[in-house]
């Protein structure tokens, strides 16, 4: 009987999502349970690293690696896998573009420690403990990881065949890439698996989009019902969709909520907050510094709006350190 191929998946700086869009393949899990021989899935499976070092390189024929490269710890591993593997998927907008946790790129390490050991409100602390790389106790040595300054994104670390986007890829997206690698279907390396055109194309609201849009005033999704049956857009609220990559179905427009765009940029855009901005400048029509004063109080978190999920993977990447980005 032919041997099945074999499939690892990873996390790196996550928050778990990505595993349950795994999960949430349901019934498919099955199907794709029976037809690959999976060789490392931390979350559900007792594999060790040492499982892993020991298939010849290029044994794996995919692993999907989600999360933020953050830690030492996390480059180690993609390397292994980058070298074990035939093909390696970025899975979920962390390992895309940085992510979310890739907002920390605001904060250097010192700060970060300094907030969650000592200054943060819950913390109790005395002593000023931090997390070192290397710790003793009682005559025993432990080791941690090394916490860097900088979250990437994965093919900032490794190279990376394949993006499967999304905060987290829904269900379709993730069946649709599997089925494309089990039946050799699958697109020119350096893909993104999802739509090729904007959200605003799959939107059930895209009829309602005026031809020319012209905004007076922005408003913050807390401030409004929106109705139904009118481009959020049209409503002043701040929705992604029009620079967004497709493919989600239009999952937060179907509950009334603007696309914050964890799909990320079209194949040809560089910078998807740059292009964000952009576009938003292109269609407000503030007249003077009072119109404009009041649209940048409906946002107060320019970077968190535009950058959300792609902070890392953006021209600027980080705050400036002074050249230190480790
Ligand atoms: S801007 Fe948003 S709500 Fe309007 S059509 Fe595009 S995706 Fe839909
Ligand atoms: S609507 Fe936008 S933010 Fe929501 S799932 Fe789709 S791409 Fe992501």
């Amino acid at each position: 009987m032919a041997e099945k191929p074999k499939v690892a998946f990873y996390w790196c700086g996550s928050c778990g999502g990505c595993e349950e869009a795994v999960v949430d393949l349901a019934e498919d899990l099955l199907t794709v349970a029976e037809a690959v021989d999976i060789v490392l899935w931390p979350v559900a499976m007792d594999f060790k690293k040492q499982d892993v070092e020991a298939l010849p390189d290029g044994a794996i024929t995919a692993s999907f690696i989600n999360g933020t490269v953050r830690l030492s710890e996390h480059e180690e591993w993609v390397k292994l896998l980058r070298r074990k593997s035939q093909l390696v998927f970025a899975f979920g907008s962390c390992a895309h573009l940085g992510g979310i946790p890739g907002l920390a790129n605001l904060s250097n390490r010192e700060e970060i420690f300094r907030w969650y050991y000592k200054e943060g409100p819950t913390v109790h602390n005395p002593d000023g403990h931090e997390p070192t790389p290397e710790f003793r106790q009682n005559g025993y040595a432990f080791e941690l990881p090394e916490f860097w300054n900088t979250a990437r994104a994965l093919d900032q670390v490794i190279e990376v065949d394949y993006y499967i986007p999304g905060c987290p890829p829904p269900a379709h997206i993730v069946k649709d890439a599997v089925m494309a690698l089990l039946q050799g279907q699958l697109p020119p390396k350096g893909s993104v698996l999802a739509g090729s055109r904007a959200l605003c194309h799959e939107c059930p609201l895209n009829e309602t989009k005026p031809e020319k849009l012209l905004l007076k005033d922005l408003k913050r999704p807390h401030e409004v019902i929106p109705k139904p049956d009118e481009c959020l857009l049209a409503q002043g609220l701040l929705c992604l969709g029009p620079v967004t990559r497709g493919g989600c179905g239009a999952l937060c427009i179907n509950a009334h909520m603007p696309c914050t765009g964890c799909f990320g940029p079209l194949d040809h855009i560089r910078d998807f907050g740059a292009k964000g901005l952009g576009a938003l400048a292109s269609i407000v029509d503030f007249q003077d510094e009072d119109d404009i004063e009041r649209a940048l109080e409906k946002i107060p978190d320019p970077v968190g709006t535009f950058f959300k999920y792609s902070l890392p993977a953006s021209l600027v990447q980080r705050r400036n350190m002074g050249g230190k980005t480790s």
